[in-house]
């Protein structure tokens, strides 16, 4: 806590941070249980005053009170006796409120003095710039002080103390470790305090246990209501995080069940077509490359070919690291969809992407010859769908799918947003995608069948972190890159260096090399896309004259990105300068340096991307990250040591700590309210094959006794995910 906290029963301890609302939350008990929706206006020491204030928080009934949990602790543990303290040791003491005082001192600051009568002598709290705390203490009143206690001139005192009031009656011991609740206006602690207290014990013997003893015994979990009792009453450190771990396994568990849920939904409700290719057009497939697959490739384009044998719907999740070759097992898995008579589709994230990959398919199956299942030549026509196309070339594209004489298409959002009729729709495939929610993911299927699905990330994420977010996909891991690779070397450039490192640059580009030049820019924001603007005059007039320049940001139509990208391309640009546009995907396997400006202003992942855009040729990759940050910034210090996108990974996520959820917030998944997917990920994957485990025994928690379970988790999730088959 920082020292400067107001007192702990303070008004204005508000949190500035609110969390979700409480609606079901995590485990709302069911509506059998009458004694949880009583009101707390009713119960003791609640009161029509303080019931009417609780309810500006949306909590009326006991069961809301319930789950509002504390979103901090304060510790007031000890032997409360100023016999006992020891100076520069965390301690806290009663007493009675004798003096309040408030000077300015020389300084000009105000300070404000409390005097505590306690037994063993006087303990005096100040704090300082706070005046309006003299009007809230009250000589008489009885309260703790916690803090670290210092002596001062033959007395003990403490500095910015957190203060706890206790009502007449009640013992200084009655909870040391003070809950700390998110507040809204005119709402005070107390009343939180005394609400969720109330609620505790009028729920005493109401509450229904989600788990099975022995699931709890196996979990190391609490039963509900020690759990309940532990988060708003705790005794010790130990309690409140055994409390907190309940309901954050229990929001993870529930989660998980959802997930495979909504997948075993759609696998009973639609079946996939079978798509089997004959071995030898799988070898043909890949004969269609201009080099051979990695075995890593061939591994995971064989889990999924095999996958796709079944009508079982595949639903799984490809990643590798940045350069890994995503696209090439991609194709492979289209080309053996189309090369059966189905059509297969890949949706970018972007239209310069969705692009790309047509260039990519187009160059492909313009280079070999391909016949499909009935010795016909494929043709080698893809279709593009993009926003913005006109009327009548949307029209024809319609018309060419729908008759299933495309079998491939390329596409962005739009495709999703008002989806075609398809002919016979095999896979979908969806790269780099954060920006598909799991329901829109379904969105696809037609006329009674799931086509097979098919994610890939854009960048690697733990294990662990994977379980959480796609709870309800299968995993496929490339665990290698092309030969040849070699790790792009990185460089901290200071602003001492600069000048040298754009000697460098140049040098390498007179050399023959193409490059990057990337620009922290808002792209969305004018101011953003002035500071590009002004970025490319400053290049082109000072360290990049002799050069040719191309800019590219978010602002631009895609098809003059798109044109410009082919300028570079084919080498009649040498350098890009863009926003992170160029973050996700680009291939330009002739661009071998880049420079990324202020790279501190990015975040780990990305950097990470953006680097990956110099490693895809047999040139090895060189990366300069200009930044004035300090030479021992952690990120960047993690970002020049490491190539591997794996351990990348696993260091951001621990960098970032909790809370943090950039990248994560898009991935689809429902906002979780007391589990955080990044910080509990180890704990999604203990809950992970814990759902798994039940739904293998009760596939869609069906019995009297898994019932309410299924209850709570369509009530929780059933809108979100989409779980209307099984409510
Ligand atoms: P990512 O996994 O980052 O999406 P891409 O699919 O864009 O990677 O592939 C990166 C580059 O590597 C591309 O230029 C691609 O042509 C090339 N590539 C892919 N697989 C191989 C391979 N087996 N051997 C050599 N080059 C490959
Ligand atoms: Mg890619």
């Amino acid at each position: 806590m920082p020292a400067q906290d107001p007192p702990a029963d303070s008004p204005t301890d508000a949190s500035p941070h609110r969390e979700p609302g409480n609606a079901g939350l995590p485990a709302p008990p069911g509506p059998s249980s009458p004694g949880l929706r009583a009101k707390l206006e009713w119960l003791p020491g609640v009161g029509s005053r303080r019931a009417e204030r609780l309810a500006k928080l949306g909590l009326v009934e006991v069961r809301q009170a319930l789950v509002h949990f504390p979103r901090d602790y304060k510790d007031f543990t000890g032997s409360h006796s100023l016999d006992a303290i020891v100076a520069g040791e965390h301690a806290a003491v009663a007493g009675e409120v004798i003096d309040v005082g408030s000077r300015t001192t020389i300084t000009g600051k105000t300070m404000v003095t409390l005097l505590l009568a306690t037994p063993a002598g006087p303990l005096r709290g100040i704090w300082f710039g706070m005046p309006f705390l003299a009007k809230r203490f009250r000589v008489g009143s009885r309260v703790v002080l916690a803090g670290v206690p210092r002596q001062a001139a033959g007395s003990w005192e403490m500095a910015h103390p957190e203060v706890r009031y206790l009502d007449a009656d009640e013992a200084s011991e009655s909870s040391p470790w003070l809950a700390v609740y998110p507040l809204t206006d005119g709402v005070r602690q107390s009343d939180v305090r005394m609400g969720v207290q109330a609620a505790l014990a009028a729920a005493e013997g109401q509450l229904q246990e989600t788990f099975r003893p022995d699931e709890l015994d196996a979990r190391g979990l609490l039963p509900i209501h020690e759990a309940f009792r532990a988060v708003h009453l705790p005794a010790s450190r130990e309690e409140i995080d055994a409390g907190r771990r309940r309901f954050i396994y229990q929001e993870l568990y529930m989660l998980q069940l959802a997930l495979r849920l909504h997948r075993r939904q759609a696998e009973v409700a639609h079946q996939a077509p079978v798509i089997a290719p004959a071995a030898d057009v799988r070898s043909r497939i890949e004969g269609v490359f201009p080099f051979p697959l990695t075995e890593a490739q061939r591994r995971v384009a064989g889990e999924i070919l095999t996958d796709m044998t079944h009508p079982t719907p595949m639903q799984r999740l490809l990643q590798g690291d940045v350069g890994s070759g995503k696209t090439a097992v991609a194709v492979v898995a289209l080309l053996a969809a189309a090369l059966t008579g189905h059509q297969g589709v890949i949706m970018a994230p972007t239209e310069l992407l969705a692009r790309q990959h047509l260039t990519t398919l187009e160059r492909i199956l313009g280079g070999r010859q391909l016949m499909d299942a009935a010795g016909e030549p494929l043709s080698p026509s893809v279709e593009l769908l993009i926003g913005g196309q006109t009327k009548a070339v949307r029209e024809a594209t319609l018309a060419r799918i729908a008759q299933g004489t495309s079998r491939l298409i390329v596409g962005t959002q739009a495709l999703v947003a008002s989806p075609p009729q398809f002919h016979r729709l095999g896979l979908v495939v969806i790269d780099e995608q954060h920006r598909f929610g799991v329901v829109q993911r379904a969105r696809l299927q037609q006329d009674g069948c799931q086509p097979h699905t098919l994610v890939m990330t854009a960048t690697p994420i733990p294990r662990t972190v994977a379980h959480a977010l796609y709870g309800d996909l299968d995993l496929s891991t490339i665990d290698e890159q092309p030969p040849g690779r070699q790790p792009v070397q990185t460089y901290r450039v200071g602003a001492q260096q600069l000048e040298r490192w754009w000697g460098f640059y140049c040098k390498k580009l007179r050399e023959g090399r193409r490059g990057y030049v990337v620009v922290p820019a808002v792209e969305e924001s004018e101011s953003g896309l002035a500071s590009i603007d002004s970025a490319l005059e400053e290049l082109a007039n000072g360290p990049l004259e002799a050069f040719r320049l191309g800019l590219v940001h978010g602002r631009l139509a895609a098809d003059v990105k798109h044109a410009i990208m082919e300028d570079f391309r084919r080498g009649r640009i040498d350098v890009i300068v863009a926003t992170s546009v160029v973050e996700v995907g680009i291939d330009v396997p002739e661009a071998t340096i880049m420079t990324i400006l202020d790279a501190d202003r990015f975040g780990l992942a990305q950097l990470h991307q953006l680097r990956g855009r110099v490693a895809r040729g047999a040139t090895r990759g060189i990366c300069g990250a200009v930044t004035q940050a300090s030479a021992d910034h952690p990120r960047l210090q993690a970002f020049v040591d490491t190539t591997d996108g794996f351990r990348l990974a696993e260091i951001d996520l621990i960098q970032r700590g909790p809370g943090e959820l950039v990248g994560t917030k898009q991935s689809g998944v429902p906002p979780l309210c007391v589990a955080d997917i990044l910080r509990d990920a180890h704990v999604a994957t203990e809950a992970r094959e814990h759902a798994i485990a039940t739904l293998a025994a009760n596939p869609f928690l069906e019995g009297d006794d898994l019932s309410r379970l299924r209850k709570l988790v369509v009530r929780r999730w059933g809108d979100s995910l989409d779980l209307g088959g099984i409510g």
